[in-house]
């Protein structure tokens, strides 16, 4: 038995499944979790003391790799002058002052510990605001694990929403209406049948949780012209795309400005921090300027903030989107270009320092699409991967990440092992 085997099993005794989220437990790819001990720059290491390069960051978080020294003499610096108040602090004014500064929407926000919090927030806020109840949610996009959002799509493109967990009931799920991604005119269509119902459009304005889905041309803008004529809040989780594809998020990448933001993992920089907030006519309903209840006991907790403010400082050095886009770029081309040579099926995409693996003929561009991949070749170049020193996520439906800690070395042993691996996955 490895190490990872034996604290797999201990861990299964007095843990669900032996993990605190779902998909660290490789149910989807088989194997033993890596249980990691140590990161550095690109690089993780296991309780068995082997090494990998890094593509999960954190699913997201660690863009300027992992313990990186600023970062980790800021969180130092301030753990050593207590850990949490509950009272306010200047760093989490400055974390505000900087996501305003930044992201083209926002006009006042709020700080919460999770992506999940951030966007159970904002639809009640959108909801306080609106004084109706309806949400539109897209198939395959993922907004964290609140109740409302947990609903996957009915058969028809108009059908009421299914609770894709048990413990959610209903009432709350019926609440909640799923289209397809990328289907502008089924949106058009709900709004014409029942605009006056809807308090907000929340949508992936990149997906990144059914591996990556790049909204088609029109899309977004089509989002934002149903919303503003109807009356309805549109609400962008940038969770994972926030400073991850461009310095202002998707709506600085595509000029579409939603009236609500979520934000989470980069701002965090692998600390507990997520950001709700927008347009100040909507903000001012957040208690206690206004009557929508939200609060937080660790929220805008000052060890987290630091860390986030150390990160988000160093994605503003000259040119650090633009080297993280090109460097991710080169990853993903020189992954087709060994699947070629091994005469794989396989295509990818990125967007910033986020890609997305497809063992498909074209990039997909709905969850429909994406559900067509050959599952099975992936299970077994994740696993060549892994065994080969590249860690990447452990699902073919999650998307990756690249940091600015990947070097040309690093990039030249990923491209190596990818040779042996896409050999193994043609099986
Ligand atoms: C990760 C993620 C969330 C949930 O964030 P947690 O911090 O895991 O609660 C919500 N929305 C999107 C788009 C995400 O990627």
């Amino acid at each position: 038995m490895t190490r990872n085997d034996t604290l797999f099993d201990r861990a299964q005794r007095s843990i669900p499944a032996g993990v605190n989220s779902p998909v660290r437990a490789f149910r989807s790819v088989g194997g033993t979790p890596r249980f990691l001990v140590r990161g550095a720059g690109c690089h993780v290491w296991d309780a068995d003391g082997t090494r990998y390069i890094d593509y999960v960051g954190s699913w997201g978080p660690a863009i300027v790799g992992h313990a990186e020294p600023t970062v980790v003499r800021a969180v130092q610096a301030r753990a050593a002058d207590g850990l949490s108040f509950g009272a306010p602090t200047e760093l989490e004014v400055e974390m505000a002052e900087t996501l305003i500064r930044r992201l083209p929407s926002l006009e006042l926000v709020r700080l919460v510990s999770s992506g999940t919090e951030a966007t159970m927030s904002a639809l009640r806020v959108a909801r306080g605001y609106t004084g109706r109840s309806k949400i539109v949610k897209f198939e395959g996009c993922y907004h964290g694990h609140g109740d409302s959002l947990l609903v996957k799509a009915g058969s028809g493109a108009l059908t009421f929403g299914q609770p894709s967990s048990a413990g959610v009931p209903p009432a709350i799920a019926n609440e909640t209406v799923v289209l397809p991604y990328n289907d502008a005119e089924a949106l058009r269509a709900l709004f014409a049948a029942d605009g006056g119902a809807i308090a907000a459009v929340i949508v992936e304005p990149i997906a990144g949780n059914m591996n990556l889905v790049r909204p088609v041309p029109g899309f977004l803008e089509t989002l934002r012209e149903l919303c503003d004529a109807h009356g309805s809040v549109l609400i962008f989780d940038e969770v994972m795309t926030g400073f991850r594809v461009h310095p202002q998020g998707v709506q600085g990448l595509t000029g579409v400005t939603p009236d609500l933001t979520t934000l989470g993992k980069v701002i965090g920089g692998g600390m507990p921090v997520g950001a709700f907030g927008g347009k100040r006519a909507i903000m001012n309903v957040v208690a206690p300027l206004g009557p929508v209840y939200q609060a937080g006991t660790l929220s805008g907790n000052p060890v987290a903030v630091a860390a986030g403010l150390a990160t988000l400082a160093l994605t503003e050095a000259p040119g650090f989107y633009e080297r993280l886009a090109a460097r991710t770029r080169a990853f993903c081309d020189g992954l087709v270009s060994a699947a070629r040579d091994a005469g794989v099926e396989f295509c990818a995409d990125s967007v910033g320092g986020m890609f997305g693996l497809y063992f498909s003929p074209r990039v997909p561009t709905s969850y429909a699409e994406v559900m067509q991949g050959d599952k099975e070749r992936f299970h077994r170049f994740f696993h060549a991967m892994l065994d080969a020193g590249v860690y990447l996520a452990p699902s073919a439906y999650e998307a990756g990440f690249v940091s600015a800690a990947h070097d040309d070395d690093a990039l030249a042993a990923t491209l190596a092992a990818a040779r042996v691996a896409f050999a193994a996955a043609r099986g």
